[in-house]
């Protein structure tokens, strides 16, 4: 028998697996360039995905506030539309707002149409309510596909993912998320006792304050988590930026 009968295959698998895994990890470039860090490690951009939520964003906007934390909000374009006037508010008190599609779908099965429109619908829920449009872009899933460089570079949006995804989504206890981000401040506490090294950067950390799959998602965990964290987070010298601070003052 032919091995390349046997071999074709096994090759086409690895390929569609490299893909998939190109597709998806967050410092990958295959797909156009993405911003995967900040650019100081003093500078740790907090990101929050899937809403904006009422029953959560208004109670998160106050913890910031309360923590004089700016951040940026990667929200659902049909969520938007639903609260223009929350997404007002967050904007307001001086976060960011990035472009997070309008449904939530899974770019890595979506045609270049859908992608195109998908980008195109939130650009214009956010222009609709905030009469100004997002910079940047959050893939659903961290998913890219081999046409959403020529989709994001038509709306002059840059691609964000992430360095630290705690799933907090899923978290069980608080104490559980506590943990599971606990990352960010080591990171913080090495860069502090080391001699500043060329090409040194800093965290993008993906929270949540909505769920994509249901309106008024429970992220109770993930506000305590941040309760815990963002004194800390000062305590060992971190700046809470937002993304277009994390990409472009000076550090
Ligand atoms: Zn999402």
């Amino acid at each position: 028998m032919n091995p390349s009968f046997i071999a074709a295959p096994a090759a086409l698998a690895a390929a569609t697996a490299l893909v998939a895994y190109a597709g998806r990890y967050p410092a990958s470039q295959l797909f156009g360039s993405a911003i995967t860090r900040t650019n100081s490690p003093r500078k740790l951009a907090i990101t929050f995905d899937d809403g904006p939520n009422p029953s959560i964003t208004p109670k998160l906007l106050d913890l910031l506030d309360r923590h004089k934390t700016h951040a940026t909000f990667f929200v659902i374009g049909k969520y938007a539309q639903q609260h223009p006037q929350l997404l007002r508010e967050v904007s307001a008190q001086g976060h960011q707002i990035g472009n997070h599609t309008h449904t939530h779908p899974n770019l890595f099965r979506s045609s270049p149409m859908q992608t195109r429109d998908e980008l195109q619908r939130c650009n214009d829920a956010i222009s609709g309510a905030l009469q100004t449009r997002p910079r940047f872009f959050r893939p659903p899933f961290g998913w890219r596909n081999p046409w959403l460089a020529s989709a994001t570079r038509a709306l002059n949006l840059q691609v964000v993912t992430w360095t630290l995804l705690p799933g907090d989504w899923h978290a069980p206890t608080d104490a559980w998320l506590i943990h599971r981000i606990r990352p960010i401040a080591d990171h913080a506490a090495r860069a502090n006792h080391r001699p500043v090294l060329k090409n040194t950067s800093g965290d993008i950390l993906c929270l949540h304050d909505g769920g994509h799959r249901v309106q008024n998602a429970d992220r109770s965990h993930t506000l305590a988590a941040l309760e815990h964290w963002l004194p800390r987070w000062r305590d060992v010298g971190l700046e809470f930026v937002t993304m277009d601070e994390a990409v472009t003052t000076p550090a």
